[in-house]
């Protein structure tokens, strides 16, 4: 993080920001500010050498007025109460702006998973899942990855799960491998939708792609799908960084070996294509026609804002630009596609998945990702309609627009339980 901004502060103003253009009550927006519930547990698990390590873990219930929960489950040390509470409410919002029928969730373990072996993950994740078993179901909650979980952990938790229950229920978590009931796509799918969200705005913004200079913040699941989609659009990637610093070849570079050079050695920096080593930071403020923050929280704050010179930004990450970067950004003129539309295409497939899981029918990757294109056009078109009806400056707004509308729509037509 470049800053201390508390994410679920953020998340807060991004509300206030856009009940200004909607006709809700002020106690409607209220409850749509906080989570419903949050569990904060301790884990307890034997080291391969014997000895025992606590771990905090968090899961952050935030609105389920639209559906079961959704959202992942991140292992990082910067995971804290409020980090859960905000990407609940941004998976709230980000289920509603795609039009999907579930609502939001988050959850997290305070960890470096880089610290430990394969066999302690296994353990504390199973430990997590047990924990997790009354509050999670295919109805209730369905957690999915996030930053440093993948197909194992997901794999994991199933299987606890169905063994604790006794049943088969392959729809209680997503990003599942293939063999056990994962989707097509759905390891792509960020990335997808981040450039397919570009893509949209380039259109919108009459400005060509083809040609277009990138770059990458971050060079995880997200961040490398994505610049390896957009090249293959015909844009041209110029700039990659990772945790450890960055590249720079202004006439581009290959994507996919960049991402094998990080899978050999751990790192972009010295990939052998590479002109110039840059900074996470420079990677951020280069005057480029697309900027993909896919990183994590608070990457660009108010100060580096000032400094930036992409035409367009799109939020791979979750919450990379705090409230006072946005708002420098809107006085430059930047297009910011928000994090709960650009990197949607997440869970979206995630929602594909859980419907296959219970049709127990798969679906070819080719549908996977027509159904997501249609999916995250009409979310941006949406986003559009209404951007442009309530003359808005932060597209951002104009997502919170729409989203915090549906769900409170849901939530009034449920009407009051005594
Ligand atoms: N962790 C992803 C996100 O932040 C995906 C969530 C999901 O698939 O439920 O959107």
């Amino acid at each position: 993080m470049s800053d201390d901004t508390n994410p679920f502060e953020s998340l807060q103003s991004q509300i206030e920001d856009a009940a200004n253009y909607l006709d809700i009550g002020d106690d409607v927006i209220e409850r749509l500010k906080h989570p419903e519930r949050v569990l904060e547990t301790n884990l307890t698990i034997e080291r391969d050498d014997g000895d025992l390590e606590r771990f905090k873990a968090f899961r952050s219930q935030f609105n389920g007025d639209r559906g079961p929960y959704k959202g992942g489950i991140r292992y990082h040390p910067q995971v804290s109460r409020d980090e859960v509470k905000a990407l609940s409410g941004w998976m709230t919002y980000k289920t509603a702006i795609v039009d999907i029928p579930l609502g939001g969730g988050k959850g997290g373990i305070v960890i470096d998973p880089d610290d430990y072996s394969e066999s302690e993950l296994e353990r504390l994740t199973r430990s997590f899942a047990r924990e997790l078993r009354p509050m999670i179901g295919e109805d209730r909650d369905v957690p999915a990855p996030d930053v440093n979980t993948g197909q194992r952990e997901m794999n994991w938790i199933k299987d606890t799960y169905e063994t604790l229950e006794n049943t088969t229920e392959p729809g209680v978590i997503t990003g599942k491998a293939i063999d056990s009931g994962g989707s097509a796509g759905r390891v792509e799918a960020t990335g997808r939708s981040t450039v397919l969200a570009a893509r949209e705005a380039f259109d919108y913004l009459d400005k060509d792609l083809e040609g277009a200079t990138v770059a990458v913040q971050g060079y995880g699941n997200a961040g490398w799908i994505a610049a390896k989609l957009i090249d293959e659009m015909g844009a041209t990637v110029v700039a990659a960084s990772d945790s450890t610093g960055g590249i720079y070849n202004p006439d581009g570079f290959d994507p996919v070996a960049a991402k094998d050079h990080k899978i050999e050695t751990g790192s972009v920096v010295g990939y052998e294509e590479s002109e110039e080593e840059l900074t996470n930071e420079d990677v951020l403020t280069l005057d480029v026609d697309l900027l993909i923050p896919a990183a994590l929280e608070n990457a660009v704050d108010a100060d580096l804002a000032a400094d930036v010179e992409a035409d367009v930004i799109s939020e791979a990450a979750n919450g990379p630009l705090t409230p006072a970067a946005d708002e420098v950004l809107e006085g430059k003129d930047v297009f910011v596609i928000p994090d709960i539309l650009a990197n949607a295409g997440g869970v979206t497939v995630s929602y594909f998945e859980w419907v296959q899981n219970r049709q127990r029918f798969s679906w070819s990757e080719e549908r996977v990702n027509e159904e997501l294109e249609t999916i995250i056009v009409d979310a941006f078109n949406a986003l559009v309609e209404t951007y442009e009806e309530h003359d808005l400056e932060n597209p951002r707004t104009a997502a919170y627009v729409v989203a915090i509308q549906r769900v409170a729509d849901a939530f009034e037509e449920a009407g009051s339980w005594p």
